[in-house]
Formats: structure tokens, sequence, C-alpha cells
């Protein structure tokens, strides 16, 4: 089954997205098999991370923006090459297993829509793989 979600982005961010992730595995009635996660975006991604502690994301945007900064040797006319870098850096998607009808997610994962170009209206797939 094939689930589509909608997302208004208003700023950079990590938007927590396991709910949905949840919701499309509940409606599937998959009980074994696989949830793939994909962001059909070339300046957004899809990535796992700790759910627990807001400051791990915080972090984590400061890091990228020290790994991937704008830079005057970038050639690309739409000038956001730093997004583009942060997107790949990330993926596209995720996949999680799916057993007994849940996610086999860690205590402290998530799963996350990373927003680097707001704001934007963006949308993501769930696909539920299994029995
Ligand atoms: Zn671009």
């Amino acid at each position: 089954m094939l689930y589509e979600y909608t997302l208004s982005a208003q700023r950079e961010d990590f938007y927590n997205i396991t709910p949905k992730v949840r919701e499309a595995v509940t409606k599937s009635g998959v009980s074994a098999g696989v949830a793939v996660v994909f962001c059909p975006h070339t300046t957004a991604g899809i990535t796992i991370n700790e759910n627990a502690d807001p400051d791990v994301v915080h972090d984590l945007l400061i890091g990228l923006d020290k790994a991937f900064p704008d830079r005057a040797e970038f050639r690309h006319g739409e000038g956001n090459s730093s997004a583009h870098l942060k997107a790949s850096a990330m993926g596209s998607s995720a996949t999680v297993i799916v057993e007994n009808g849940k996610l086999l997610l860690g205590t402290w994962q998530g799963i996350y829509f990373c927003e680097f170009d707001p704001p934007r209206n963006r949308k993501f797939y769930v696909k539920i793989i299994g029995n």
C-alpha cells in the first residue's frame, strides 16, 4: 500500500513524521514487512535520529550548516546548493522493518523529514510492503 502525506515546512528543521508512518502501517494492516519512507524533493531529505532530546536536532542543524556552508564558487543559479548538499547527506529515503504490526524503531529513534530550503509545501510517500 502506498500513502502520500503533505507537509508545510515553514523553516529549516527536522520534522518528526514518525506518527504518520505509524498511521500508514496501521492503515495497511501489514503485520510483517517493511516501511519505505521516500522524499521526492532535491532540497529536503529523510533521516532517522534521536527523538527524545530536541537539542540533538538543534545540534544536527548547526553541524550541517558548518559542514555545508554556502560557498562563493558554487555555480547553481537557484542559489541553494547548500540545501542540495544537505539533502544528499541525509538521503531521500529510510527503510524500517515492520514486525507485529509495528515499526521496529529503537527507543530513541524517530523518522524525520528534513527541510533545507524553506518555506515549501512538501510531500512524502510511505510504502508498506508485507503480508
Ligand atoms: Zn536548486
